[in-house]
Formats: structure tokens, sequence, C-alpha cells
């Protein structure tokens, strides 16, 4: 049984692309950046230009890489998909650059995992559509300019403080995904349903939605595994008994916290008296990955008030301890 919470894509995920938005008007949620990106994407139109180089960060299965192919998409452009730790020299990143076609996409997947001479690379790319390449050794080593199509550089990336200065400097568009609410997800799950023709009620999408912790990925990964429950133990529809049961069977709890969330807020409770500890400390305690807890962990527990980021390290809130029925004595000493 693979865990529905991960970093990583799971071979479930393999049916997402079918699921994916084509079009803006089809992507739900997000309203502050599809309004920002529609102007943008009509003004790129009518001026004939590529669209400005666009940053999106948010945690991961928040929608950018289907927020990248929609962009193509309502551009009517190519759109090419890699990821920072792919890229691993100078010459595949010029591989990738000249091989665009005017007003083409590059997507670049966690970006702030690119190395610092292909980042190099990229800032004369970026800027005046240019690559500086080295030819010849020694002193007669000379570097020559190669002109490249106009295009845009989508950057995806879960951590924008991890990116370098001069990189984010050259977006000019720079979009902050959230975690969606409840009532964006219960459509998600709808739409999907719908896509897979799984029967689903109302109640039962809100059950998913309410649990897959601001999440589209997660939403649709649960609707999947409800989906085989109901199939299995009911009539094949969704109903909210179905999808409590499901979830249960996986150790969801009602607010989508799953084993690894409440280890780590009762290690908090219990071996630091709810905080503060280190990030690092915290994550060798519970035998998880640092990265995983920041990325995929964290920003939930914040959005739903369980869990503070202080200069000192992370602290378990009350809500906390309320959710994990452990007695809330204060935090001594503060
Ligand atoms: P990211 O690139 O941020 O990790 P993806 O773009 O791969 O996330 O999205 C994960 C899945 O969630 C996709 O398969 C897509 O179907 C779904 N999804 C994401 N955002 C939306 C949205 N706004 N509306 C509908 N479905 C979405």
């Amino acid at each position: 049984e693979q865990p529905i919470v991960t970093k990583t894509l799971l071979q479930e995920d393999s049916g997402e692309v079918s699921l994916r938005p084509k079009l803006l008007s089809e992507y739900i949620g997000q309203e502050k950046a599809k309004e920002n990106l529609s102007i943008f994407i009509q003004a790129a139109q009518r001026r004939g230009e590529s669209l400005d180089h666009v940053l999106l960060h948010g945690p991961p299965g928040l929608g950018k890489t289907t927020l990248a192919g929609i962009i193509a998409q309502e551009m009517g452009v190519n759109l090419r998909i890699t990821a920072g730790p792919a890229i691993e020299k100078a010459g595949d990143l010029a591989a990738l650059l000249t091989n665009l076609g005017e007003h083409d996409i590059l997507f670049v997947d966690e970006i702030h995992r690119l190395n610092r001479t292909v980042e190099e690379i990229l800032y004369p790319a970026m800027e005046d559509y240019a690559l500086d390449i080295m030819v010849g050794k020694g002193p007669t080593a000379n570097s020559i300019r190669l002109d490249l199509p106009p295009f845009t550089l989508i950057g995806a990336t879960t951590r924008s403080g991890q990116l370098s200065a001069p990189l984010r400097d050259r977006f000019g568009v720079t979009l902050r995904l959230e975690l969606y609410t409840p009532e964006e997800l219960a459509l998600i799950v709808k739409r999907s349903a719908t896509l897979l023709n799984v029967p689903i009620e109302e109640d039962g999408a809100f059950e998913i939605a309410r649990r897959s912790r601001g999440t589209p990925r997660i939403a649709n990964r649960m609707l999947r595994r409800v989906r085989d429950f109901a199939q299995v133990k009911g009539d094949g529809v969704i109903t909210k008994e179905l999808a409590d049961m499901a979830l249960s069977a996986l150790e969801i709890d009602y607010l989508g916290l799953d084993p690894v969330d409440r280890r780590m807020l009762s290690a908090i409770i219990e071996h630091y008296s709810g905080g503060p500890v280190g990030l690092e400390t915290l994550a060798a305690t519970i035998g998880e990955e640092s990265i995983t807890l920041e990325d995929v962990y964290e920003p939930y527990l914040m959005q739903i008030g369980f869990l503070t980021r202080t200069p000192r390290g992370r602290c378990a809130t009350q809500k906390a301890y309320q959710h994990l029925h452990i007695d809330y004595v204060g935090q001594l000493g503060m």
C-alpha cells in the first residue's frame, strides 16, 4: 500500500495527464493567478510577442505543470517539459533552447535545483534570447553568441526562497499558487469523476475534498482509491459513507492528516514540549526527510493552524494538541 501523501509521483498518477484541464476556463480556483495570466496572455498575443517569463511557486500537486500546459494551449505554441535536476550540463540546456520554435514555452520544474553553470547560460537566454558559447581552450578561447528564437521560460518551484536573486529577477511574472479550499477541491473531484466515469454523490465529493489537504493531486489520488473501495464494498457509487470508510482504512483522518502528520505533531509535543524544534532534528526524530516535511507536510499543517514556524524552529499549536487529544499545558518559559 503506497501512501497518498508523497513528494514523488506514483504509478497511479500516470493517469493524471488525462485529468489535466486544457483551458484557463477549465482550471478551477487560483482566481488571482488566472486573472493576471489571462491579461498577460492577451497582451502578449496583441503585440505578437512571446509571453514574459513566468515563475510559478507553491507546494507540489497544486497545478503548476497543468498551468504551463494551459498557457501553451492558450498562446497556441509548443510546450517542452523538463526539470532542473535533468539539465546536467550547459550543453543539455543549449540543446533544449536551440530546439524551441518561435514563442514556444520551456517548462522547467524544480528550477531551484539547476546547477550554477547551467543557470549562467540561462541569464542571456532569458534576457536577450542569446546563447554565449565558449569555443576553444586557453588563450585562443573565444565566446560566440548564438541567437535564439524568442521563447518563454516557465519555471516552477516549491521554494522560491532557494532561487538565486539573479534568476528570480529575470522572471517578468511571478505567480504564487495557494492551497485550494474544500469547495474548489470538490469541484475538481466532481470534474475528475466525470472524466473517469465514476458515479459520485455531492457529499461523497466533499468528503474527499475536505480530506485532500488543499491539493488537487491528492484529491485525484483519493478519488481513485475510493473508487476501488466503492466498487468492491458498495455498488460503485461514491457516497459520503464509502469515502469515509475508504479514507479511514487508509489512516487518513477527517482533516486529511495521515500517519506522518500525526507522528510529526506528536513528536513536537511529546519530545520537545510543543517546540520550538529545528526541522532537521524533527525529521531525524521521526525518520523522514526534512525536504519532504517542509515541502509536502508543513504547508497544510500551517494552513489549518496546527503548526507555526519560528526562527527557533517548529511549534505545535493548541489546536494540534486538541486534535491529538493531548492536554495543552501552554509553553514553559514563554
Ligand atoms: P504540480 O505541477 O504543481 O505538481 P500538476 O499540474 O501536475 O501539479 O497537477 C496535479 C494534478 O492535479 C493534475 O493531474 C491536474 O489534473 C490536477 N489539477 C491541478 N490543478 C487543477 C485545477 N486548478 N483544476 C483542476 N485540476 C487540477
